[in-house]
């Protein structure tokens, strides 16, 4: 379903995140790659897959104070993840069992936090092969409030979260092929240990799991890229990844995977689990930038319409590689 988003359409969005945001010299710095963003995006054919303004939305409401930094186990985790499930069940998401979340409880550096982890995780009937899974992942949690300060992680990761969300709202009008389970994973930041407890005491049997798309801080990058890693250890991603016709103008590069000499990122993030009890992963993301993991980690440092054009592409992705995957099944 191909539409050209027409000029109002992006008049409206522009309006739109402009008013939402303040003003500083960052956000008027913001502002002018986005201007100068959208003249790119307003002479291309653009697929429209989900409401591309509520994805924005959604990263805002995520990253705002009310949230104090979504630190696992804490007052603000537990209104992301309300809201992330009432986001779910709008988008016609349902529960894997009788519930939405995965409590469990883990240790990091030593310390114990009882029952303080919980995973969110969703489900969208696929079409042809309903026994089959594909995970889709974002973590939610991030450091909350250090030293007064509120760490937002509005690129680690409410990026990933609203853009999963967007996955639900894409699956509303096209059903995937293979089941997949749209899993907001919990305490990320203290040792990947939602994803670790998630792989170990599956709902499913591991053998049914056929791939993870994982998404970690995909909102900006002031060189229009972004990274996929994964492909390097299964040779069906590696041609999928060959022959994609990228829909964006985003520069989607292969690396950071033990491959050239880059910092390694397969098991950077919550793919790592899955990677370790050989489920195939991709994982998408971009390079750090100077506010990763510091609480300038706001909104205003989201680059909408690159973001945008991220999600199109991952989504892309996983329509590829879900009808590949089904071929070859
Ligand atoms: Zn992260």
């Amino acid at each position: 379903m191909k539409q050209i988003v027409s000029r109002a359409t992006v008049l409206i969005f522009i309006i739109l995140v402009s008013f939402l945001s303040c003003k500083s010299k960052a956000q008027e710095k913001t502002e002018t790659e986005t201007s100068k963003e959208t003249s790119i995006s307003q002479k291309e054919e653009i697929t429209s897959l989900f409401d591309e303004v509520a994805l924005i939305t959604r990263l805002k409401e995520l990253s705002s104070d009310r949230y104090e930094g979504r630190k696992t186990g804490e007052k603000g985790n537990a209104l992301a993840r309300t809201f992330i499930i009432n986001e779910f069940k709008k988008l016609n998401v349902l529960p894997i069992k009788d519930s939405f979340e995965q409590s469990f409880n883990f240790s990091h550096k030593n310390k114990e936090y009882p029952h303080a982890g919980i995973n969110v995780l969703g489900k969208i009937a696929g079409t042809v092969h309903p026994d089959k899974y594909i995970v889709v992942s974002a973590h939610y949690d991030h450091l909350g409030i250090i030293n007064d300060k509120i760490y937002n992680g509005a690129d680690d990761n409410a990026s990933g979260v609203a853009a999963l969300v967007s996955f639900a709202e894409y699956f509303k009008k096209n059903p995937p092929k293979h089941t997949v389970i749209l899993a907001a994973f919990d305490a990320e930041e203290l040792g990947l240990a939602g994803a670790k407890y998630f792989v170990e005491n599956m709902p499913i049997a591991k053998d049914d799991i056929v791939l993870n798309i994982n998404m970690d801080m995909i909102s900006r990058n002031i060189n229009n890229e972004l990274y996929v890693v994964g492909a390097r250890y299964n040779d069906i991603l590696k041609s999928v990844l060959k022959d994609f016709k990228n829909p964006t103008d985003i520069k989607l590069s292969q690396g950071h995977d033990g491959s050239d000499g880059k910092d390694d990122w397969t098991k950077a993030s919550d793919h790592g689990p899955f990677h370790n009890i050989d489920i195939p992963f991709l994982y998408f993301g971009e390079e750090d930038h100077p506010d990763y993991h510091r609480h300038t980690d706001e909104f205003k440092g989201v680059m909408p319409v690159f973001y945008t054009k991220v999600v199109k592409l991952i989504i892309s992705v996983f329509a590829e590689v879900d009808a590949t995957l089904s071929k070859s099944r």
